[in-house]
């Protein structure tokens, strides 16, 4: 069976990379932001409903959800079996495609420059491959594909879970591609792989004043300076440096003339955080510094705390279904750990309710050159990525199934036990 599946995939994808590069290209030519992605959802659908599947649109009216496999007994069974979700983003960016390639964006001011296009193909790749099985009654259980809009914005993760679209799944997997790692390499790692990021805004207020008379007013752009140095440095000792809690500052104004204090500043940048506790601490902490500074300087500050993404933070038991899967399929030497990023990634939404874990796909072309990285204009990757991210999610799939019968049979054994 082990060895059938890798020569199976080897089989599928023989016969479908090309069209699936097609498909991938066609959607880096024809990028749409968060919740634009109205083309884009079409194609997908298309693809699905010619493989005999019935897909949800979002109620939004961009991405999708569909089951492959109807759980055990085959199509018409229960559908009470486990269900496993594999995620991937439809969205591109709002920035020009500066490639000189034949499948370059043809919009004016919208670029695949995530890969997410890349991501969607190798989930529908996945899909399909998972459908054939299921028609042959070789999958035990139901996989469920989400194709979610809008991860740059970002936001889409928490349309699909308010549409109860997660509310059944046992585990739930997504890759990402990766620049730095070879094509043909899978990057995994337990625990936090990417940060929260979050926004805060200072507004400061106080008696304003001659700069003669600095004693007979709030100082406040001194105050300001205060707060904007401190609060960086004080977070470092309040909390553990390995949360990698770290604010920087993107923007301070304050005042309009050399010898006038004003009457109010502003300074607003952002907070990012591996490590989820901490981050569910950040804003009272940030509040109480904010406030302590303040004060010592009488002046009055007004935090304004905007929650962004969370910490992706991966489940062990997930990951290891992920380096199984990848070492059945792709093989050991395929698996490499994935450095912690602070760049955040909304697949965290899903991991806070839901065990799972995202991998890193490798998209670099082995060799020297080729220095791409995620979010430049020029971002492309090595297709023959698409193979490796199409076997591993279906492997991945089909090992967290069989994960969840075992882990269900073990659960019933101790009930009889009982
Ligand atoms: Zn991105
Ligand atoms: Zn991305």
């Amino acid at each position: 069976m082990e060895l059938d599946l890798r020569e199976e995939l080897a089989g599928f994808m023989a016969a479908r990379e090309a069209e699936l590069i097609a498909f991938r290209r066609d959607l880096h030519a024809h990028p749409e932001t968060g919740y634009r992605e109205y083309r884009t959802t079409s194609q997908v659908r298309q693809r699905l409903v010619a493989a005999g599947l019935r897909p949800l649109t979002l109620p939004k009216g961009t991405g999708l959800v569909v089951d492959v496999g109807n759980g055990p007994g085959g199509p018409g069974g229960p559908a009470d079996g486990p269900v496993v979700a594999l995620r991937a983003d439809l969205d591109a960016l709002p920035m020009p495609d500066e490639k000189n390639v034949p499948y370059r964006s043809t919009i004016p001011n919208a670029c695949h420059a995530c890969g997410h296009d890349v991501h969607t193909t190798v989930l529908l790749g996945a899909g399909l491959f998972l459908a054939e099985l299921a028609a042959a009654g070789g999958l035990p259980g139901r996989v469920r594909l989400i194709f979610q809009p809008a991860e740059e914005v970002p936001g889409g993760a928490l349309d699909v879970m308010a549409a109860g679209r997660i509310a059944s799944v046992e585990r739930i997997f997504a890759l990402h591609c990766d620049p730095s790692l070879d094509v043909g390499k899978v990057g995994t790692r337990t625990g936090p792989i990417t940060g929260a990021c979050d926004k805060i805004r200072v507004r400061v207020s106080g008696l304003g004043g001659h700069t003669a008379r600095p004693h007979l007013t709030a100082d406040l752009v001194y105050a300001l300076g205060k707060i904007v140095t401190e609060l960086p440095a004080a977070l470092s000792r309040r909390v553990d440096p390995r949360s990698s809690l770290s604010l920087v500052w993107g923007e301070v104004s304050a005042g309009l003339a050399p010898n006038a204090i004003p009457e109010e500043g502003f300074a607003a940048g952002t907070v990012r955080c591996l490590d989820e506790q901490v981050w569910h601490q950040a804003p009272g902490l940030l509040e109480d510094l904010v406030g302590s500074v303040a004060s010592a300087y009488g002046v009055i500050a007004e935090v304004e705390y905007t929650r962004g993404v969370p910490p992706a933070v991966n489940e062990p038991a997930s990951t290891t279904i992920v380096e199984a899967a990848a070492a059945q399929v792709l093989g050991p030497e395929a698996l490499s750990t994935a450095p912690q990023s602070l760049g955040a990634e909304d697949f965290a939404w899903y991991l806070e309710s839901v065990p799972g874990s995202l991998a890193r796909l490798g998209t670099r072309t082995p060799g020297p050159g080729g220095g791409y990285d995620l979010h430049q204009a020029t971002f492309d990757v090595d297709e023959r990525a698409i193979g490796v991210g199409v076997r591993l999610m279906a492997a991945t799939a089909l090992a967290a199934l069989r994960a969840g019968e075992a882990s269900a049979s073990e659960r019933l054994a101790d009930v009889v036990g009982a």
